[in-house]
């Protein structure tokens, strides 16, 4: 099983290129940001995760729209402030996420909360703050966030997220708009939900949001959840259940390897022609394609081990840094950092821990020695928010770079703070 390690130009971040044969993030070398910081480190432009943004505003210039950062695809403090900067609203599945959110300057009145189990202490949290929605995903979350603004004395603001069972052609585990999912509730019951939901004192019914998937590369399955909503919407308001606004997730794709997905505006063209002449406002809540090409993962070899049926790579990142690889089999870019003038050969890149799964890729063409740097492209989203502390391996530091400028947004962290939490028993 060989991979050609044959790099699609031009790289899929677009801030990213080669300076005489050295790789380059906006101003700043790969090279110069190891030395600075050590590896493995996070990497992520500001001015990709900026453009990635305008992107989207632009394709909605003109319609009142609402962009909300998907949190859980990457919640540095330091990536939020940047959408918060831009203006971005932020949708969030979680109290933790609402607080990273606060803390990064986001404003609350632009936070929708999804999720399907949102537990009473997260709501009684997100009224206080003053939230913009809630994305409500079942009948009894519905009765129980009744209850909870009413001991606050706060009326709660709602979407029901529907289920459009709509198949989006991408992977099972990020698929999420079919009928056999956890997720929203079924399209037949959301009618009467929606009564339902009219006659709780404490809830104010301000919209409908449905998300059915990621890693989207086709708009055509998005576009027809579309359709059924604003069908819905109509037959609402005919039940005088008249809607403030149109929520329609997130899950456009990035391209990977060699994947074309569609750019944001001629993903978005179906959809906002769907909702041509409506006056509800359009909310969206893209994660992986805001933030997904605007990071790597720079990691650095430690053993070239050769073997009977392949030679490894060992660097010093590992699944527990990036799992996307295990979790999925997904598919990452691998560049050497410096071009080298030695020998071609193919490598599984693995990492240190104690688990055959623990890959980051394989089978690719590497010109390596030990000692050497990689970058990990795409690795933006869903990489660092999902590391763990596997093995008692302390999770990589994360650093924006900024023109000429770099930030570390997050310090590496320190073995003693990973068991400062524990004690021994005597
Ligand atoms: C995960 C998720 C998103 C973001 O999906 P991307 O594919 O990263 O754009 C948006 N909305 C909801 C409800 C989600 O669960």
């Amino acid at each position: 099983m060989t991979d050609q390690n044959n790099i699609a130009a031009p790289l899929p971040t677009p801030t990213l290129h080669a300076e005489n044969g050295v790789l380059t993030l906006e101003s700043l070398s790969l090279p110069q940001i190891a030395e600075q910081y050590g590896t493995p480190t996070y990497v992520y432009s500001r001015a990709a995760l900026t453009s990635a943004f305008d992107a989207w505003k632009q394709a909605l210039s003109g319609r009142k729209a609402l962009v909300c950062y998907a949190v859980k695809a990457n919640s540095n403090l330091g990536v939020l402030s940047v959408f918060a900067q831009l203006g971005a609203g932020f949708d969030i599945v979680s109290g933790g996420e609402l607080a990273r959110v606060l803390a990064a300057g986001g404003r609350a009145d632009r936070v929708v909360f999804s999720g399907v189990g949102k537990t009473r202490s997260e709501m009684r949290q997100a009224l206080l703050a003053g939230i913009r929605c809630f994305n409500v995903e079942s009948a009894t979350e519905l009765e129980r966030l009744d209850a909870v603004a009413a001991e606050l004395g706060k009326t709660a603001p709602i979407a029901l997220r529907v289920n459009p069972n709509v198949d989006p052609k991408t992977h099972p585990y990020i698929s999420t708009g079919l009928k056999d999912n956890k997720f929203g509730v079924a399209f037949a019951d959301a009618q009467s939900l929606y009564r339902r939901a009219a006659t709780l004192p404490n809830l104010h019914i301000a919209g409908i949001a449905c998300h059915i998937g990621s890693q989207l590369l086709d708009p055509a399955p998005v576009a027809e959840a579309a359709q059924k909503v604003a069908d819905l919407v109509d037959r609402l308001a005919a039940d005088g259940i008249v809607l403030e606004h149109i929520d329609l997730g997130g899950g456009l794709g990035i391209r990977y390897r060699d994947e074309a997905p569609p750019s944001v505006a001629q993903y978005l063209a179906p959809l906002l022609k769907v909702f041509e002449g409506r006056k509800e406002e359009l909310c969206f809540e893209p994660g992986r394609s805001l933030v997904g090409n605007a990071g790597l993962l720079l990691t650095r070899i430690e053993y070239l081990k050769p073997g009977e049926t392949k030679n490894f790579a060992i660097v010093d990142a590992a699944m527990n840094d990036l799992a996307r690889p295990a979790l999925y089999d997904a598919w990452h870019e691998v560049v050497e950092v410096v071009e080298r003038d030695v020998a071609t050969q193919t490598y599984d890149i693995v990492g240190p821990i104690c688990e055959s799964g623990d890959f980051l890729a394989r089978g690719r063409e590497l010109a390596a020695a030990e000692g050497d740097l990689l970058a990990i492209l795409s690795a933006g989203a869903y990489g660092m928010t999902m590391s763990s502390n596997y093995n008692t391996r302390p999770r990589a530091a994360e650093v924006i770079v900024d023109g000429k400028q770099s930030h570390l947004v997050r310090e590496r962290e320190s073995v003693s703070a990973l068991f400062a939490d524990e004690k021994p028993l005597s």
